[in-house]
């Protein structure tokens, strides 16, 4: 039995940078993981292969669409599929091995195993329990499927099968047109896959201004996904190496079967905690069972915290990143602080699309006076010169009376770089006209933020 400060639950992008924290801020430190490999869903099976898969089908549909047009002529790439995979783990291994030489660095322990809580301050792992003065969940998510949905990962897939798929499915039908639906069914359209994505909504990525949506909705079509909106997918039928999918048109009409060779259920995630006595322990839970934890992410039993995907809030690598380290922080009693209201959320297709803050509609719904200043990406010579320009623009919504920054969207290339600058003037409380008078390089898509930037106060220069 050992005895420490701090005993993280889980090593996922919450757990890990919380250990790593608590590590630099003096505190003894071990992180319990049941995975082979350490960094969670995200640098396993989530953020990092996923972008990795975006990546090289990116630059096939580069070179099978653009390449001739820039001068580039020949024969288009074939796709070595089991290479392309291994590409994929390739990279996930440089990221998970990179978390393993933090951990020795930092001087972790990764207690290998499931991890349980028999009680208040001690952590159970097979048969050995260790003591902790504060104990940190970050178990993370599972992937969710909808009634009448089961996953068998074969030809009913979650995000996690859909990342290794034996073959590159002829029809491919996506359920869910939210971030991981659209990022998936991209890399599979890419890959010459015939992709439809059907949603209960009438509009992809729920929460997003309609404008964005529209516009994301446009694009992905253009570069061949099919989408039936409005669709309450009803069941899934599946025979050895088929599947239907059968679904009831919200406005009306007779049940739509579609066949497709793999189906990917992207309904969302759920929060897990399974296995660790929480319910014995007496651990408060929110009705949607996640974890329930107050703003320095304590529960309500005294020395136990909880962060990341299992608790409450958007479920993204970085603001479980930001939870980590901030209640590593509360715990060696410095202060804590995590800005929900900042935190950016970004769809890695081509082109990005990459939001914060507040939405347009959602503020103008509440009655909120707004300004909005909206660039396209038709008038920045960068995103022409890459032929990324159609169809994307940046959006700055400001408070109509401060010109305080409120919120904005971002449809075009490099969008989840370009949102920072903004959350940095969010974070500093900046107006518009704050980012509009700072220079800008040229040529930089970045100018497209300053000229949206401009068209809040008296209008960009290029449109
Ligand atoms: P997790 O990463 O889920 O890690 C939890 C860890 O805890 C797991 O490794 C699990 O094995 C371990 N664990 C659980 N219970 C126990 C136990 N009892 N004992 C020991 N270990 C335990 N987010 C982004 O921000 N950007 C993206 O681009 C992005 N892309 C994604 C793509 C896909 C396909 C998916 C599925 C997700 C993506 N996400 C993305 C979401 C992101 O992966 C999660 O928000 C993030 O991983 C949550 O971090 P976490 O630390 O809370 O939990």
């Amino acid at each position: 039995m050992a005895s420490y400060d701090v005993i993280v639950i889980g090593a996922g992008p919450g757990g890990y940078v919380c250990a790593i924290r608590c590590a630099q801020l003096g505190l003894k430190t071990a992180v319990v993981e049941g995975r082979e490999t350490l960094g969670g869903t995200c640098l396993n099976v989530g953020c990092i292969p996923s972008k990795a898969l975006l990546h090289s089908t990116h630059l096939l549909h580069e070179a099978e669409h653009n390449f001739a047009h820039m001068g580039l002529k020949g024969k288009s790439p074939s796709v070595d599929w089991n290479q392309m995979k291994a590409y994929k783990d390739e990279v996930i291994g440089q990221n998970t091995g990179g978390i393993e030489f933090l951990f020795k660095k930092n001087k972790i322990d990764w207690i290998k195993g499931w991890a349980s809580i028999p009680g208040a301050g001690k952590v159970q792992v097979g048969d050995e329990v260790h003591e902790a003065k504060n104990i940190v969940i970050a178990s993370g998510s599972v992937p969710a499927s909808i009634p009448g949905v089961e996953i068998d990962e074969k030809i009913v897939v979650s995000s996690t099968g859909a990342l290794e798929l034996p073959k590159i499915p002829k029809k491919l039908t996506v359920i869910g047109a939210g971030v991981i639906g659209l990022e998936l069914g991209s890399v599979y359209a890419r890959l010459g896959s015939e992709v439809t994505v059907v949603e209960y909504m009438d509009a992809v990525c729920p929460g997003m201004d309609k404008d964005v949506q529209r516009s994301f909705k446009r694009i992905l079509e253009k570069q061949g996904l099919n989408f039936v909106m409005g669709a309450a997918v009803q069941s899934v039928e599946t025979s050895k190496t088929k599947a239907k999918v059968k679904y009831q048109p919200k406005k009306g009409g007779d049940e739509v079967t579609l066949d497709a060779d793999v189906v990917l259920v992207a309904t969302g995630r759920k929060p897990y905690s399974e296995g660790l006595g929480l319910d014995a322990l007496g651990v408060k839970m929110t009705e949607r069972g996640q974890i329930a934890a107050d703003d320095h992410w304590r529960t309500n039993i005294p020395g136990v915290y909880a962060i990341g995907d299992v608790i409450e809030g958007p479920m993204l690598a970085h603001k479980a990143e930001d939870e980590g380290m901030a209640v590593a922080e509360v715990i060696a009693g410095k202060h804590g602080h995590v800005n929900y209201g900042v935190i950016p959320g970004v769809v890695y297709t081509t082109p990005e699309v990459a939001t914060v803050g507040a939405a347009e509609d959602a503020l103008k719904a509440e009655g909120k006076k707004v300004k909005v200043g909206k660039f396209m990406f038709m008038g920045n010579a960068r995103a022409k010169a890459v032929g990324q320009a159609e169809g994307g623009f940046v959006k700055i919504i400001t408070d109509a009376e401060t010109d305080r920054i409120l919120g904005a969207a971002i449809i075009g290339p490099a969008a989840g770089d370009m949102i920072h600058e903004l959350c940095v003037a969010m974070e500093f409380g900046a107006s518009a006209e704050d980012v509009a008078l700072t220079c800008h390089a040229h040529p930089t898509y970045s100018e497209a933020v300053r000229e949206a930037a401009l068209a809040c106060g008296d209008g960009p220069i290029h449109s």
